[in-house]
């Protein structure tokens, strides 16, 4: 399991690099998606490192899930270049970047397809699709299973840890100018689970014991991970268990952890969001949230 310690990434499959390609302080609001274009993670990180690549980005993401971060997430990094969003410019002062070893277009050379820097693929590593802002289909270097697992739970931990406000594309940000990380990536099924978390769209919960433990597990023995939760707390149930549940302190993001069920009741209508029928019954049988992503924004 992944978590972020001093702007720092631990957990398994995770390598610190240094990139001396950085600028100064970084507040992120966003996370950007972006692929390498390249023929191995460590060969990306490698030049990603190199001064003379003038270019960098907080993760570079591997085909196995492997990681390398070359950038703590509160510096900026240099992966958006000219870009736009939401009435912002230079989205390098306001996001973090994350880079998928991936090669990009690829291109059909006899009965066969390459990548720009002439590796050949075979055709289950290739996704013919057009991209959503091209006009017509092109080849596209698939991304491994276990790379797409990764980079959701790598968004979901930034975006819980950050509070940011949306994931995005290169292709978005840089429309016109970029592909990445195109349509073989399913950025739109992963942004979609993730506006549910800025939504609220999590049923609401409060704690009904006078201190209830908040902890990094599900489990008595688990270290708590903030102050015990004061009666009348109110939490947001992000994953339903049979004894224990993952729960986010409302109003206070950075605080995640795992409390007992017994000491949560429903949050009183007056409290929660008005969500409709279909919110109020996910009150009553709490069921794990994930499975049930909201496309709302
Ligand atoms: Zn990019």
């Amino acid at each position: 399991m992944l978590s972020i310690q001093d702007h720092l990434l631990q957990g398994d499959q995770v390598t610190q690099r240094q990139t001396p390609n950085r600028g100064g302080p970084l507040v992120p609001q966003y996370l950007v998606m972006h692929y390498t274009a390249g023929s191995s993670a460590r060969s990306s990180a490698d030049w990603l490192c190199n001064p003379a690549a003038k270019a960098s980005a907080h993760l570079v993401l591997g085909r196995a899930g492997e990681i390398f971060q070359l950038a703590p997430f509160n510096v900026v990094t240099w992966h958006a270049g000219i870009s736009h969003w939401a009435g912002l410019t230079g989205m390098n002062h306001f996001s973090i970047g994350i880079e998928m070893d991936n090669a990009g277009i690829l291109r059909k050379v006899g009965d066969r397809y390459a990548s720009s820097f002439g590796r050949f693929y075979p055709d289950d590593e290739v996704v013919v699709a057009r991209h959503k802002h091209g006009t017509v289909e092109q080849a596209w270097h698939a991304y491994t299973e276990p790379q797409i697992a990764r980079a959701f739970e790598l968004a979901e931990l930034l975006v819980t840890h950050y509070g940011l406000k949306e994931v995005l594309g290169h292709e978005d940000i840089a429309r016109g100018r970029k592909s990445d990380p195109g349509p073989a990536f399913p950025l739109a099924s992963l942004a979609a689970r993730l506006a549910g978390r800025q939504d609220d769209d999590f049923p609401r919960y409060v704690v009904t014991a006078s201190r209830l433990n908040i902890r990094s597990g599900p489990d008595a023995a688990a270290a708590p991970v903030a102050p015990a939760l004061k009666l009348g707390t109110e939490v947001a149930l992000l994953e339903a268990g049979e004894r224990w549940s993952r729960v986010e302190v409302v109003g206070h993001g950075d605080i995640e952890g795992w409390v007992f069920n017994a000491y949560l009741q429903p949050a009183p209508p007056a409290l929660a969001r008005r969500r409709g029928a279909d919110t109020a019954a996910k009150r009553a049988t709490p069921k794990p949230a994930r499975k049930t992503p909201s496309r709302r924004r």
